[in-house]
């Protein structure tokens, strides 16, 4: 079952030690939302009010983010919402590559658990996960087919409110999801895209109808 999968993880995301975060973790944040949630929005690592709480986007850039929910006629309480990194770097310093290495396998159980529709990518060290070595200012709001899976990248919730310029980007990106979710339904579940269709990780392809 999904929900012992995922409370599964969690549980070992809690408890790890893989990498130095674990030291200075009030509480690790594995992410949460319906097992079955058709959207996972992903972004980089817990902040301050995080840390403290155990839950992601709970802060200023989490506000936000519900707001922008709301314009692709979503709520928070129907979405899976996580991080790269499960454990704050201290002083919301960007996470190292080992940190990010410690845990990706937690984030892969948890996409392989929920099997969504589409993977929202919240800032750089998401959606280089996904896209490596790709401009945001270039890729972002498009769907595109990551292997096997629709990943859209979109700029941090926490970079638009910082950088005025950025919010009404951001914002026409999310208005737009509902209807590139309506287009994801059409294609072929995640589930059945055979692994054979991959694409080389640093040419991601756009999806054939945007
Ligand atoms: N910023 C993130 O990337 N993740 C959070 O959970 C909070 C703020």
């Amino acid at each position: 079952m999904n929900v012992e999968t995922l409370a599964q993880i969690a549980g070992e995301v809690s408890a790890c030690q893989n990498c130095v975060l674990h030291h200075s973790r009030k509480n690790a944040v594995p992410g949460e939302g319906p097992a079955d949630s058709e959207i996972m929005f992903i972004g980089e690592g817990p902040g301050f009010y995080e840390n403290e709480q155990g839950r992601p986007f709970v802060g200023a850039a989490g506000k936000f983010l519900e707001e922008l929910l709301a314009r692709a006629g979503l709520k928070r309480s129907e979405v899976w919402i996580g991080n790269v990194v499960k454990c704050r770097p201290p002083g919301n310093r960007d996470p190292m590559p080992e940190e990010l290495k410690a845990c990706s396998e937690f984030l892969e159980r948890q996409i392989l658990a929920i099997n969504p529709r589409i993977i929202v990518t919240l800032g750089r060290y998401s959606m280089d996960r996904f896209m490596p070595g790709a401009k945001i200012s270039a890729v972002h709001g498009k769907m595109r087919q990551v292997g096997g899976r629709a990943v859209i990248a979109m700029y941090h919730p926490a970079a638009a409110l910082h950088q005025g310029s950025l919010k009404p980007v951001i914002e026409e990106d999310f208005s737009q999801l509902a209807r590139l979710l309506e287009q994801a339904r059409k294609q072929v579940p995640p589930s059945r895209v055979a692994a054979a269709e991959e694409e080389p990780e640093n040419e991601p392809r756009q999806m054939d109808l945007f």
